[in-house]
């Protein structure tokens, strides 16, 4: 048997996605000769400052120390993301990280609640979780679980510049051994017979040969689909959002340890707080509003002075039809893009370079291999896209034709489903090893105020005394808990204030 090992890779692209991929694969597979390709002259898209807390699993992969990159990212904390006027205009709801309540016997928490709310003993489910308490306070700390209790304590997630991010990670990526070359790509050199990529062509003329490919250019998805055009499904019918106005601006006030999703009339806002400023932005539907309208929407609901021009951004909802195709595997922007509603994009760069290293090929490039990886991969983007697509379909808004249009359009089927499912009795099935949860599900429904026409029939077991009794004492320990933590700003400024100018 002949040495089939790769050892050749190339990353095109040194945006979030190539340095995420030179960091994890140097780490993790020390054999391998990587060089990454990137142009300073077309830039980064670099606005994925907002995570969720696998991102801390993938720093852990690369070796990154907490303190160090919450430091060197101006990063802060996050809780949870905070939507207000998604349902109804004034509604306010959290999709927090982490436990809420804890479960009884063979039922979730969420089913106790469900009848605790129709008898009146039960508070708001943001009561039961001490992410979400701690949020509404503005505070934090490292808290893994409550002491002397059987509830879990605080899960994070990071917001930070992405371009500090980016520039952490080539440091760690060239320690382990990654090489860059900085100039841009002019054409590429394709097999006559397999059709694979051999190189990629600088416009200096120099060639830079591979054997795997791993295609981060951003949107252009310069080998992907502009070499290999493999195809994209378009996703527009459900996500009509095309475009955003992104700019930053001084903090005003205290950082909270949340995103904020603010819903507007043709879309919606997020408020990115950073140890240095805070991150703005506006996800707009072109048909409903012009990027002039947009902007002055975003300006006049921004906290602190504007310290850039406002930059539009144009995406297209969707996914490459195989994110793996031939000798090149797409990671983020040019594998697909869904808005950053849920904060899932870095996610699902993270999730496609582990399933790549499961997924890692041979030089034959197996079929059987590379259909296993695209189809997992197709199940995270879709029902991701399903999660996103909940928030704008199941809203009660008849001030704006957006959102009456989202309300009446079409969805996926398997979104259906599962709205249908809770619409019964509160059940939610997590299939597979799809990323939402069922508690953040939950928040999400209820939050947009779909009320299910019962509960699971255990939940009766409990007497009216002993269920006011259960979320007493649930109510008391989240309360006292989050009392003692410290202020968000009080803890970054005592552990990892960052050197970062504004
Ligand atoms: C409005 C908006 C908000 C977002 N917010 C979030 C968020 O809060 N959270 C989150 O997780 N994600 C978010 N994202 C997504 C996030 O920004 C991206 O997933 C992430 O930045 C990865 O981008 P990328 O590396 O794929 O592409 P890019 O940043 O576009 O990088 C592309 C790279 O390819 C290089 N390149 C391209 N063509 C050539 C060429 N011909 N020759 C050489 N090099 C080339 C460029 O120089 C660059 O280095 C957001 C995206 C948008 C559009």
């Amino acid at each position: 048997m002949g040495d089939s090992r790769i050892t050749k890779v190339v990353i095109v692209g040194g945006g979030t996605a190539g340095w995420m991929a030179a960091a994890a694969l140097s780490r993790s597979m020390g054999h391998l000769s990587i060089r990454l390709v990137e142009s300073d002259e077309i830039g980064t898209v670099g606005v994925g400052e907002a995570t969720i807390p696998a991102i801390r699993l993938f720093n852990a992969l690369i070796g990154a120390d907490e303190i160090e990159f919450i430091r060197e990212t101006g990063a802060t904390f996050k809780l949870g993301i905070q939507f207000h006027d998604w349902g109804r205009i004034g509604d306010t709801y959290m999709h927090a990280f982490g436990q809420i309540g804890r479960s009884l016997g063979m039922l979730p928490f969420q089913q106790y609640w469900l009848r605790g709310r129709n008898e009146g003993v039960a508070g708001p489910l943001c009561d039961y979780s001490l992410n979400a308490t701690a949020g509404r306070q503005n505070r934090f700390a490292r808290l893994p679980r409550i002491p002397d209790t059987s509830l879990d304590g605080i899960a994070h997630a990071f917001h930070f510049d992405a371009a500090l991010y980016a520039a952490y990670l080539r440091k760690l990526a060239e320690g382990a051994g990654v090489a860059r070359t900085e100039g841009k790509i002019a054409s590429v050199r394709r097999n006559g017979e397999s059709g694979h990529i051999e190189a990629v062509v600088l416009e200096d003329g120099t060639a830079i040969e591979g054997e795997l490919f791993i295609d981060c250019s951003g949107f252009r998805a310069l080998l992907i689909e502009e070499t290999l055009e493999t195809g994209y499904e378009d996703w527009t019918h459900w996500l009509p959002c095309d475009r955003a106005i992104a700019v930053p601006s001084e903090n005003a006030g205290p950082a909270r340890p949340y995103t904020q999703a603010i819903a507007h009339q043709a879309g919606w806002q997020w408020r990115i707080p950073l140890q240095h400023r805070t991150g703005n932005g506006h996800v707009f539907c072109s048909d409903f509003l012009s990027e002039d309208e947009a902007t002055e929407i975003l300006l006049a609901n921004i906290e602190g002075r504007p310290l850039a021009e406002p930059r539009t951004l144009r995406f297209r909802t969707g996914m490459r039809s195989r994110a793996w195709n031939a000798n090149v595997v797409a990671l983020g922007l040019a594998s697909g893009f869904l808005e950053p509603l849920e904060s899932t994009s870095i996610h699902l760069i993270q999730n496609g370079i582990a399933k790549l290293l499961a997924h890692f090929p041979g030089l034959d490039f197996d079929a059987a291999n590379i259909d296993a990886y695209n189809r997992r991969v197709r199940f995270d983007y879709e029902r991701i896209r399903d999660f996103v697509i909940l928030h704008y379909h199941a809203n009660q808004r008849s001030d704006s034709p957006f959102w009456i249009r989202c309300r009446e359009m079409g969805i996926p089927d398997t979104l259906a489903a599962k709205i249908e499912l809770f619409g019964s009795h509160g059940q939610i099935v997590r299939e597979g090893d799809e990323l939402f949860v069922e508690i953040g599900w939950f928040q999400v429904l209820t939050g947009q105020n779909i009320v299910p026409r019962g509960y699971h029939p255990m939940a009766d077991a409990l007497t009216r005394d002993e269920l006011a009794g259960f979320f007493d004492d649930i109510e008391t320990i989240i309360a006292r808990t989050a009392a003692h933590l410290p202020g968000h700003e009080e803890y970054i400024a005592q552990h990892c204030a960052a050197g970062v100018p504004a």
